[in-house]
């Protein structure tokens, strides 16, 4: 516990450890203490939200020491889904470690975007082949092969321990079997055309990771993170060998906040164009469809 905090006793009940909670993380400075304490409270008492606040007399019981740790972890910045080890994306559950990086909810936009890009190219009720680069935890690849009862695909990242998690992912979601995930950079090894291609790349210039905040320069890992000198270095690399290998011919990737006019630079000068935006919750362009005609 931290000074002047008491510990959390096996008769305190929910209500109570739910506002001490809340109290401390305020206290704090974390932006979102009470979303984070009933986050935490409901994931550690393994309980839904509306339990959580209609019986907030039940007392936390055996929960407490866990309770009083994942209250440590926070106060050190830890993210609640790494306490947890579970993230809630697109409606589904996913795993994460610290080898993959914490699905994000703008990364929902991606998944949007996908989805409408296959709709218009009248592709979703097709037996549609999807490729996702650096997938980390698979939330893109699983997410859109649950959305797409037909679609297959095929995942990549140069972690093999992201990899891991993604499969376990996959698992989880029942769509394994529709995906292979294989350790490597960009699509290499991959073969096949796709009809699409979706990537959450590294995008954060290498100079401003020191200045992020300690819930991502601390517990999110540095490789999908770190785009290089100016953020635009992996788009660069799928730009070129998406062109190339005319692997696809459509692509949603997500972007940076800022980096629309940069990233539509970089896949123009490899005979892209750009198709259409999505914007996500916060009003940033995060995922951009792009086309090439080979
Ligand atoms: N969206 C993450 C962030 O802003 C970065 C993830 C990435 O580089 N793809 O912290």
């Amino acid at each position: 516990m931290q000074k002047g905090q008491r510990a959390f006793e096996h008769d305190e009940t929910v209500g109570a450890a739910l506002a001490r909670m809340t109290r401390a993380f305020g206290e704090a400075g974390l932006d979102s203490a009470a979303w984070d304490a009933r986050i935490l409270l409901q994931g550690l008492l393994g309980i839904d939200g509306t339990a959580l606040l209609t019986k907030p007399e039940q007392p936390i019981g055996s929960a407490a020491d866990r309770i009083a740790d994942a209250v440590q972890r926070r106060l050190a910045h830890e993210p609640v889904s790494r306490i947890l080890g579970v993230r809630s994306f697109y409606g589904r559950e996913f795993i994460v470690t610290p080898d993959v990086l914490d699905p994000r909810p703008d990364t929902e936009t991606v998944v949007e975007l996908a989805l409408e890009i296959i709709k218009s190219a009248g592709l979703n009720d097709k037996a549609v082949r999807i490729a996702d680069i650096g997938t980390g935890s698979g939330i893109l690849i699983a997410t859109l092969l649950a959305e797409l009862p037909l679609a297959s695909g095929v995942a990549t990242d140069v972690s093999a321990a992201a990899l891991e998690v993604a499969k376990r992912n996959a698992e989880r979601l029942g769509v394994a079997s529709r995906a292979n995930f294989v350790a490597t950079r960009g699509l290499a090894g991959c073969g096949g055309a796709f009809d699409l291609i979706v990537s959450n790349p590294p995008y954060i210039p290498s100079g401003e990771i020191p200045g992020l905040g300690p819930e991502v320069r601390e517990y999110d890992p540095m490789l999908a993170l770190d785009g290089g000198s100016d953020g635009l270095d992996v788009y660069r690399e799928i730009a070129q060998e998406a062109a190339c290998t005319g692997i696809a011919k459509r692509l949603v990737i997500e972007i940076g906040a800022g980096q629309v006019i940069d990233v539509e630079a970089v896949f123009r000068s490899s005979g892209w164009s750009l198709v259409t935006t999505k914007r996500d919750l916060g009003g940033h362009v995060r995922a951009v469809a792009l086309e090439i005609h080979l």
